[in-house]
């Protein structure tokens, strides 16, 4: 029976759209999908694969959305947003970013992935070029492939950060270049970038006539330097640069859906012509409650992201400890990227370990402790944990992952 249907399944795979057929299933909902299985079984799992924060979405957010749900805040909402919604971006970005955007140039999104998949169909052609620096969300090239262009990856070295340099990005430009990611603070590495590299980085863009900035700031909130730069803030960068945000990390609102892009008025039109053929107007009483959300004043998160450093600083000093691993201190974000290719070979049963999918498969199936494979974020010698996690979890998590190291044999 359950053959037929795997059979069947994959019939029908051959007759559906290669573009959906051929997209990788997402490393991490994959992973976290055989964590939960394992310990539904009643398995001991450490589970440090999840991309979301571990606090509850603030009281005083849920209550506005309870109190707009009964006033009657249930209906359609406009394509772009509702109008309190897009004047409270704006303000946002004004005063947080030093970015200047009138309400009419923002688009209210279902979380800031559609604010990537908007920009990606409005601007990406058949043949057209992403630039993507590696590692990588691992969402992006799927969203690129979608619209039948190609992206163009440009690896960055644990050495470096993990940023992309002015010089590499150079090399990478084509005239079929349309637009650059940039993502800081970074998921999978928690790379944040410094005012001065992104300046050298928009001087490059602004050299080629066609190129723009995608800059997904959606862990803006979670930057332990204290000094998020927006790329659409620096000179010249505004009218080449498409601002994505949400709320979704900032204030523990993953499941709420909402997200925003903020662009020049002509193109936020485009956005929002495309997001209306897709999917129509974020949830407006998800939208009342981001409203309030974005007009209180930072610090009334600022737990949160103390959290994360505190978590941040555990996982580098346990981390230091085991021999032979490398991570770049992540400055941002909730997650670690740790390489671990030192360790590739077998383990005592024989059984292959030489790349990032066989040994987060390892450390789940002999470690009990659930990691996502680097496969999916562009860098097979790595592997992401969250620290999205309690103190505990991670100190556990960790020196079962020093154990499972000591069980691997190199070739
Ligand atoms: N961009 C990055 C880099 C992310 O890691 C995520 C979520 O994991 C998103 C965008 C999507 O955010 P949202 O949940 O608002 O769609």
């Amino acid at each position: 029976m359950k053959d037929g249907q795997g059979g069947k399944q994959a019939d029908l795979g051959a007759d559906l759209a290669r573009r959906v057929v051929d997209v990788p299933a997402p490393q991490t909902l994959e992973m976290m999908t055989r964590a939960r299985a394992l310990m539904a079984q009643g398995v001991d799992i450490v589970n440090l694969t999840v991309g979301e924060p571990d606090f509850d979405t603030p009281e005083d957010i849920r209550e506005v959305a309870k109190k707009a749900l009964d006033g009657g805040i249930t209906r359609y909402a406009p394509i772009a947003g509702l109008p309190d919604m897009r004047a409270a971006a704006a303000e946002k970005l004004a005063r947080d970013n030093g970015i200047d955007y009138r309400p009419e140039e923002i688009v209210v999104t279902n979380g800031a992935k559609q604010a990537i998949s908007d920009t990606c169909l409005s601007f990406l052609e058949e043949g057209d070029e992403a630039i993507i620096p590696s590692p990588y969300w691992a969402s992006y090239p799927g969203t690129v492939e979608f619209t039948g262009a190609r992206c163009v990856y440009v690896p960055t070295t644990l050495r470096s950060g993990f940023k992309l340099t002015p010089e590499a990005l150079r090399a990478a430009l084509t005239p079929r270049s349309r637009l650059l990611f940039i993502n800081s603070p970074s998921n999978p590495t928690g790379a944040v970038y410094r005012r001065e590299e992104l300046e050298a980085l928009v001087e490059v863009v602004l050299s080629h006539p066609k190129l723009w900035i995608l800059s997904d700031e959606i862990y803006e909130r979670i930057d332990f330097t204290g000094r998020h730069v927006s790329t659409a803030a620096l000179a010249g960068a505004r009218e080449r640069t498409i601002t994505i945000n949400g709320v979704s990390k900032a204030f523990a609102m993953t499941g709420w859906r909402i997200g925003y892009v903020a662009a020049p008025e002509p193109v936020a039109r485009l956005l929002g012509r495309a997001q209306a053929t897709l999917t129509a107007g974020a949830n407006p009483f998800a939208q009342t409650a981001a409203a309030y959300a974005l007009r209180q004043p930072k610090e009334a998160t600022a737990y949160m992201t103390e959290a994360y450093r505190t978590r941040r600083d555990l996982v580098m000093e346990l981390l230091g400890e085991i021999p032979g691993l490398r991570v770049s201190r992540p400055d941002g974000a909730f997650y670690a990227f740790i390489d671990v290719s030192a360790f590739f070979g077998h383990d005592a049963s024989g059984r292959k370990v030489a790349n990032s999918i066989e040994f987060t498969e390892y450390l789940l199936d002999r470690a009990g402790v659930s990691t996502v494979a680097g496969a999916g974020f562009g860098d097979d010698r790595c592997i992401r944990i969250s620290t999205a996690a309690s103190e505990a979890a991670l100190r556990e998590g960790i020196a079962r992952l020093a154990r499972a190291i000591r069980g691997l044999r190199r070739p």
